[in-house]
């Protein structure tokens, strides 16, 4: 929390120099690019806040990778559009970093820049046979029900009766969701209409969840896999033997939460499951080795190293065939460096930063300065906590000279042709989804073709 007296000082410095109000320009309007702005706009009121976005559309992965099973996440949009319609901060949209601007513009026309674009690439598992037509990213399949433009046309293939969903992270399970859930169910959503048709001729009966580790290293967490556990028509089938190292002394050396989730897994394990036409897998201890058309050779592990919670997974001679005609990998999202001056850690996919402090005037936050790590609320302090850093930073520095902000960038950009999309230009759109879902009986059917959004926003 900003003391009370850093905002005072703050506010005279800036009254005193009234020309000199900072201008920050955030690049990116997900979680981290919207609470930052939320923080910097409540604290100092003489500050002008610009949100950069490349989609016509906000809000990131709150949009975009949120499961459309699970609207009530999605009520961070309310906090979000409050902040939107702040007095002193303003959206634009369609306009994207590295392509239309560059960072050593933005740094010229701003005092300050919150670079806060995500991850938007994926983990890649780097073995024979990823690249088969019937393996996919799972952060391509989020995009297709999400209907993120980029993924509308994915050729998801449901006519198969075996999937093998690689990783076992909160991604994976959503996704292993969406496959097994009834269709009645999705119908209620926003999930995308050509993947409602597709989902509704599926065949898929058995989803297969491999893991490289063990039951006390899976990354989901317990809301998660209860939702599994309750799935209608569907039963998860564990492996009791995988279970065998998981005793009651070693049960008590857990944390809360992982106690909690571990106690569930085993009364699950001791059940016998349901019959049901659908089924559940979680494979624990195996490293996917090579991809075939409709199988998947893996490496059976065992787990090295003294803490039970970072073991690793180290490979032994023995090796097993799934069947499986689809596979997703769902390894973890990657940031990209947006423009050659940014520092970036390659292999980590983040910008280099010191607590969200990348160079003078510079910052990043959220999962481009992280990593694709962590949940909404994590996003949250994360972003809170570097706009409080640029608050101080600007309160003891102070812009030395002034710097025109938007009114530049907008002769920039309209030198480009790019048409930028504002906050009214984004209700447009959100009417105009919402109102297509009324017809359909969903919350909303989003527009996935960009220029159709550009089209409605111009309207
Ligand atoms: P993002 O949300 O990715 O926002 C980045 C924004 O930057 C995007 O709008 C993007 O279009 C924009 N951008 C990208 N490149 C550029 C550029 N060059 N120029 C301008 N703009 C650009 N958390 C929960 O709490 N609950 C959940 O149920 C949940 N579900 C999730 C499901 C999935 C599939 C995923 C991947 C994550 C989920 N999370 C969930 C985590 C949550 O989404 C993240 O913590 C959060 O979105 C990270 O916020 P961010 O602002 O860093 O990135
Ligand atoms: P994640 O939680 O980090 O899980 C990644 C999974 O991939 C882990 O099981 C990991 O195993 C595995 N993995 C990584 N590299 C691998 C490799 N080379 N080979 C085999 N397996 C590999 O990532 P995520 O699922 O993408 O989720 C990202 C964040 O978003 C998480 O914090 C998650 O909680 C959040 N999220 C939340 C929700 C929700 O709240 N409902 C929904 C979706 C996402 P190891 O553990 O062995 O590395």
């Amino acid at each position: 929390m900003l003391r009370n007296s850093t905002v005072s000082i703050a506010r005279r410095y800036f009254c005193d120099v009234k020309s000199l109000k900072p201008k920050v320009c955030v690049v990116g309007a997900g979680p981290a690019g919207f609470y930052a702005a939320q923080h910097l706009a409540k604290k100092l009121k003489e500050i002008q806040v610009d949100i950069l976005e490349k989609l016509p559309v906000p809000f990131g992965l709150v949009r975009f990778g949120v499961a459309p099973d699970h609207p009530e996440v999605k009520n961070v949009i309310h906090t979000f559009t409050k902040t939107a319609e702040s007095p002193n901060v303003n959206f634009y949209g369609n306009i994207t970093l590295g392509q239309d601007v560059s960072l050593r513009q933005l740094r010229e026309l701003y005092h300050v820049v919150l670079l806060t674009y995500g991850a938007e690439q994926n983990q890649k598992l780097n073995i024979p046979g990823d690249s088969h037509e019937m393996c996919f990213a799972a952060r391509k399949v989020v995009g297709w029900y999400n209907g993120v433009p980029s993924d509308a046309n994915l050729c998801l293939d449901l006519n198969c009766e075996s999937v093998a969903l690689i990783g076992q992270g909160n991604v994976a399970i959503d996704v292993a969701r969406i496959l097994l859930t009834p269709i009645d169910e999705l119908k209620k959503t926003d999930i995308t209409q050509y993947a409602l048709d597709q989902l509704s001729t599926s065949k898929v009966k058995r989803v297969y969840l491999i893991g490289r580790r063990g039951p006390l290293q899976a990354a989901f967490t317990i809301k998660e896999l209860r939702e599994m556990l309750k799935l209608p028509n569907c039963s998860t089938i564990w492996r009791e033997e995988q279970f065998q190292d998981v005793t009651p002394d070693v049960i008590n050396k857990l944390g809360r939460p992982k106690k909690r989730i571990t106690e569930l897994m085993l009364k699950s394990v001791r059940e016998s499951p349901r019959e049901n036409p659908k089924g559940f897998y979680p494979i624990f201890m195996r490293t996917p080795l090579e991809i075939f058309e409709n199988k998947i050779l893996l490496g059976v592990n065992k787990l090295a190293g003294d803490d039970l919670l970072t073991q690793k997974a180290v490979l032994t001679d023995n090796k097993e065939t799934i069947e499986s005609e689809l596979v997703i990998t769902s390894i973890g999202y990657k940031g990209v460096p947006a423009d050659p001056d940014l520092p970036f850690i390659e292999d980590k996919g983040v910008v280099k930063n010191d607590a969200g402090r990348v160079d003078k005037g510079l910052y990043t936050s959220g999962w481009l300065a992280s990593g694709p790590m962590g949940v909404i609320l994590t996003t949250m302090s994360n972003a809170f906590g570097v706009a409080e850093q640029i608050i101080k930073d600007i309160t003891n520095e102070g812009p030395q000279e002034p710097k025109p902000g938007f009114s530049e960038l907008k002769r920039v950009l309209q030198s480009k042709n790019v048409q930028i999309v504002e906050w009214s230009d984004w209700e447009k759109i959100d009417k105009y989804e919402v109102e297509q879902g009324e017809k359909l009986g969903k919350p909303r059917e989003k527009v996935l073709d960009v220029r159709k959004m550009l089209e409605i926003a111009s309207g």
